[in-house]
């Protein structure tokens, strides 16, 4: 067979471009799945543990499609929740701007990363079912996850999938940090053009049912893209609680998933479920 032939024939899309844009979608929902029932509400609060066989399906999903080490992100997180608003807080609107929150999430989770505090909290951490894998660890997973999807859609609609699924995952996580934004009006005004616009659209459709010594809010919106996610001051309000749906028109999705696993044993919930009237 001609060299043009096999070329041509190896990177042929293996399906329509729009399917890779909705494989794109679906990752992101994985990936979100994945960061609020294990990352967060498990391994950085405790609030719940899963079975192992599921562990280590979780531990996979985040390394091949985020690239991240979970317990890095739990202590990360850990770290968040001790300084809040304050000095010390990896991604603080209040200290950091909120155009830098929102647009350089990446930089700052790194930043935090590196910082011994950080350390010592992973430290602190039981190593997760991959930990010790070198082809899955430090980023490499994501390589394998970009890989996969080029073996199995072809080269074009890979990187499709990578073009959504990345910029979706990082934008949303970036907007759960720049909930914190029930600040004074005056501090958002000299934080500059970008931050004060943010600061307008977040306080406009977020709300706060605690009232917390941070400035997180409710962005419901957001809670609808990242499996309850968006209900942060609710999380922060009550941080070891399993549901961040406290109120009955609020939604959480991760909630339903640690339920749906729940019922069938593979999940057990450490401490009962918060209701607000
Ligand atoms: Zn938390
Ligand atoms: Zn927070």
């Amino acid at each position: 067979m001609r060299l043009r032939t096999l070329a041509r024939r190896a990177l042929r899309n293996r399906t329509h471009p729009t399917v890779a844009v909705g494989v794109g979608l679906a990752a992101t929902q994985v990936a979100n799945i994945a960061t609020t029932t294990w990352l967060h509400r498990s391994l950085a609060h405790n609030a719940v543990t899963f079975d192992p066989r599921v562990v280590k399906v979780y531990d996979l999903i985040i390394r091949c499609s985020t690239g991240m080490e979970p317990n890095e992100w739990a202590a990360v997180h850990q770290q968040h929740h001790a300084h809040s608003d304050e000095a010390g807080d990896p991604h603080s609107p209040l200290m950091d701007g909120l155009a830098t929150v929102q647009f350089n999430n990446v930089g700052e989770y790194k930043q935090a990363a590196k910082t011994e505090a950080v350390q010592r909290r992973r430290d602190l951490l039981p190593a997760t079912p991959y930990e010790h894998v070198k082809w899955l660890s430090g980023g490499r997973g994501l390589i394998f996850g970009i890989g996969a999807a080029a073996v199995l859609l072809g080269p074009v609609n890979g990187l499709i999938v990578s073009l959504v699924h990345w910029p979706a995952y990082i934008g949303l996580s970036a907007s759960v940090n720049s909930s914190h934004a029930f600040y004074r009006h005056e501090t958002a005004i000299t934080q500059g053009k970008a931050s004060h616009l943010l600061w307008h659209f977040y306080n406009r459709f977020g709300y706060r049912n605690y009232e917390t010594g941070e400035y997180s809010s409710n962005q419901r919106w957001l809670a609808w893209l990242t499996m309850g996610e968006g209900l942060h001051n609710n999380h922060h309000g009550k941080p070891s609680s399993p549901n961040f749906n406290h109120k009955p028109e609020e939604l959480d999705f991760g909630w339903m998933v640690i339920r749906w696993l729940e019922r069938r044993g593979l999940a057990t919930v450490r401490n009962p479920p918060i209701t607000l009237p």
